[in-house]
């Protein structure tokens, strides 16, 4: 029994679930360069590192963050690179 994809249901499902997921998964921090961002609220994420909120995209992060948020980022890059870069993660 095979039934050709019906076009149209099939789309919008596969949209649905691409939102979802871009619904849970963390984001990058524009604050702390972490990847913590969740979202809270309907086009609000939160750094759960940092504790900054953000005002974003509905369902990603994508927001125009020019100025403050990239001196922000400037500053905090220089600071991760004189840092120690460690990744760790696995031992545990
Ligand atoms: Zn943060």
């Amino acid at each position: 029994m095979v039934k050709a994809s019906v076009r149209g249901g099939a789309e919008m499902r596969k949209l649905a679930a691409n939102i979802d997921k871009q619904k849970r998964a963390s984001y990058p921090c524009p604050s702390c360069g972490k990847a913590a961002v969740r979202r809270i609220s309907n086009a609000v994420w939160k750094c759960r590192s940092c504790s900054a909120t953000f005002a974003g995209g509905a369902y990603n992060l994508s927001t125009p963050m020019g100025g403050v948020g990239n001196k922000a980022l400037d500053v905090i890059s220089a600071q991760q690179k004189s840092s120690n870069l460690k990744s760790g993660g696995k031992s545990g």
